[in-house]
């Protein structure tokens, strides 16, 4: 018999684990009779897409083919990046190769063993395709708050619609999006006919942080409508009979932006023909945020060593990771399959702007710079700063562990762990989590570094069994303060 009958998941986007005290006493409250993975961590680049995929198939980047939140694929969009967020540029990423991502889902491993899954999804149209990218062929929905056109199962939007009332806007703070999905998972998830994994992705308070900075008053106030959503959740869970565990995460964290640096502008100032929309004459093609791809789109090493160069010159960037392939010819660099990347779309270098562990002007701790996004100020994420990495990670499981765990978690051991507790096989490289027993797996630590010059980088993993999770990473000394804009 499976141990539980079914499984609630709740997705609080960019929530970090230390901006939950004082601001979310719904959650807090479910954390006292749940199991807290204290040591919780999102994956390389922490961008919601990768993360999102990650949780979707227990798998990393490496494997799962979603190699970054953007990236070059010029054969297929030409002229700028593959938005993963743009549910048409998915389309044609599955059109031209069969698949968006290269392995197995939750999703599909549900179907299989005749078990649904049902997604009320209110962040990007591209993450909501991400969470169950086989869900048609499963027979299985995900709502999207962008719109029937932008969803994969349309009857998922329309039934919404004539339950819940026209879709809501998009302002930010996400106040309207918030209600709106606590009545739609209200209405076609948490009820006795609900599926049996039922997922609600918050969009907040990630967007809010974006745009007004973690520590802002508009951050906190999002923060707690969001926890009022929750509460909402677990009172619908209350009410009915049969076992049901609970799963309260985040699929990375957020950092400050203090400074910001044109990498395409300064890039072309030193005479590499760069640009993140690559044409004719300038090959080098770039991804923005707060790290970034670099690929040479003729294939043109020279260039690639140029680049890599220049970036290792720079006091404003943090880490350099090169294909494995080439880090051997590129002194200074890690391979990228240390940060479990190097899927055949991988890029040959991710550059990760310059982080600290220092406190932004709210007494937030961690900072980075910035190279387009959001405004300055506002939060990022994407590069391997501790902030960025920690996630929350709460389960409440009828007759499961309670209290806080030290043991670390990965997000790709989420839907090994629900799997396991609803009796589906699952082929996945995350692990089952120790819900019921404590873990007896060996845990270690190990740092590398490497360095060229004026640039050192360190990365510091975890080794938990035979799984090895990203701790933190960044430029050496990691604290201290930033360059000055
Ligand atoms: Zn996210």
């Amino acid at each position: 018999m499976s141990k539980v009958d079914r499984a609630v998941i709740v997705v609080f986007d960019g929530l970090r684990p230390d901006r939950i005290a004082g601001l979310m006493p719904n959650l807090e409250a479910f954390a006292q009779e749940s199991l807290w993975f204290t040591e919780a961590r999102s994956v390389f680049p922490s961008m919601t897409r990768v993360a999102t995929t990650s949780f979707a198939t227990g798998d990393w980047p490496a494997r799962h083919g979603i190699v970054n939140n953007a990236f070059h694929r010029p054969q297929i969009v030409k002229g700028e990046p593959l938005d993963t967020s743009n549910f048409d540029h998915l389309a044609r990423l599955k059109a031209a190769e069969e698949a968006v991502v290269t392995t197995t889902s939750l999703g599909q491993a549900l179907a299989r063993a005749g078990l649904r899954m049902g997604a009320v999804h209110c962040g990007s149209a591209g993450s909501a395709y991400l969470v169950n990218h086989e869900v048609a062929s499963n027979g299985q929905w995900t709502f999207s708050v962008h719109g029937e056109a932008a969803t994969q199962t349309p009857e998922a939007v329309r039934e919404a619609i004539a339950r819940c009332g026209p879709l809501p806007g998009h302002a930010v703070p996400k106040y309207e999006t918030l209600s709106y999905a606590a009545r739609a998972f209200s209405e076609m998830a948490l009820g006795p006919d609900g599926p049996d994994v039922a997922l609600m992705w918050l969009p907040e308070p990630d967007t809010t942080y974006h745009q007004f900075g973690i520590g802002s008053a508009q951050a906190q106030a999002v923060t707690r409508a969001a926890d009022d959503v929750f509460g909402m959740v677990l009172e619908q869970v209350a009410k009915h009979d049969g076992r049901t565990a609970v799963i309260a995460m985040s699929d990375h964290g957020q950092i400050t932006t203090t400074f910001q640096t044109d990498i395409t502008a300064e890039m072309q100032a030193a005479g590499l023909p760069a640009s993140h929309r690559p044409d004719d004459t300038h090959r080098l093609a770039l991804t923005r945020g707060n790290m970034g791809e670099v690929r040479s789109l003729d294939g043109d090493h020279g260039l690639i060593d140029a680049a890599c160069a220049w970036l290792m010159s720079r006091d404003d960037i943090g880490m350099v990771f090169a294909r494995d392939d080439i880090a051997d010819s590129l002194p200074g660099t890690l391979p990228m399959s240390l940060v479990n990347q190097g899927h055949p779309r991988a890029p040959e270098l991710f550059f990760l702007m310059r982080a600290s562990d220092a406190p932004d002007g709210h007494g937030v701790k961690g900072t980075c710079g910035l190279i387009a996004g959001v405004p300055l100020g506002g939060g990022m994420h994407g590069g391997l700063n501790r902030y960025e990495l920690k996630t929350t990670l709460i389960m409440r499981t009828p007759g499961g562990r309670q209290g806080k765990d030290p043991c670390p978690a990965a997000l790709v051991d989420i839907a090994p762990t629900v799997c396991d507790l609803l009796d589906v096989p699952f082929e996945a490289t995350g692990r089952i989590l120790p819900l019921f027993e404590p873990d007896k797996a060996t845990v270690g630590t190990e740092t590398l570094s490497t360095g060229c010059g004026a640039f050192r980088q360190v990365l510091h993993r975890i080794h938990v069994g035979n799984s090895v999770l990203i701790d933190h990473g960044g430029r050496a000394p990691e604290t201290g303060p930033l360059p000055a804009v």
